[in-house]
């Protein structure tokens, strides 16, 4: 982020990272209200963390009844933490949890203002989501999404390999499942049925 105010200093600069350093950590430990072994992180849908000390943006994007009380005031925590969520699914009924779960993380890095912005540009796509998130969805019984196709074609869900014994002798129960980002499967192969989480 350009800042040519004359007064900010390298000394500044790091500080800063390291601030934004300690946001993704606690990042890192928010869960999807959804899948809860799997952070937001891992799931791809923190966009970019900044830290906004020039005040310019203070648009309404976070109605949030949070106290935001002393703001500015800290010298050590000078400045807005603005995160840049992308949802996973626009449908998704979670994002209002998952703002306020985002705020509370960065409040407990010792961050006192704290800015969500929900932003759908770039989209999300679950390309996103990291291998350990991959695996740790797998390990929750829900089939991860497969890599898209580069012709922007979705993937055939008839085939969704299944997550407790990957065969693919598998077919499609509901294409949604509890919620829209789901689809519900059943295995021939165990005869278990299974959730998987959608490619967009
Ligand atoms: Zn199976």
């Amino acid at each position: 982020m350009p800042n040519d105010e004359a007064k900010v200093t390298g000394a500044d600069s790091d500080a800063r990272s390291q601030r934004v350093e300690l946001v993704w950590n606690a990042l890192r430990g928010v869960p999807d209200p959804e899948i809860p072994p799997v952070s937001i992180v891992e799931l791809g849908m923190i966009a970019q963390v900044r830290i906004d000390t020039e005040g310019i943006d203070g648009g309404a994007v976070d109605g949030g009844g949070i106290d935001s009380g002393a703001v500015d005031g800290g010298a050590a925590t000078g400045g807005v933490v603005v995160v840049d969520l992308t949802p996973t699914f626009a449908g998704c009924p979670a994002l209002d949890l998952i703002r306020e779960d985002i705020r509370k993380a960065v409040q407990g890095a010792g961050e006192a203002d704290v800015k969500v912005n929900v932003v759908f540009d770039p989209p999300w796509t679950t390309d996103r989501i990291t291998e350990e998130g991959r695996r740790k969805l797998k390990e929750f019984g829900l089939a991860p999404p497969g890599k898209r196709c580069t012709g922007g074609e979705l993937p055939d869900l008839e085939k969704t390999a299944c997550p407790y014994c990957d065969s693919t002798n598998t077919k499609v129960e509901s294409i949604f499942g509890p919620t829209l980002c789901r689809s519900i499967h059943y295995c021939d192969a165990c005869l278990q049925s299974f959730e998987h989480f959608k490619a967009v």
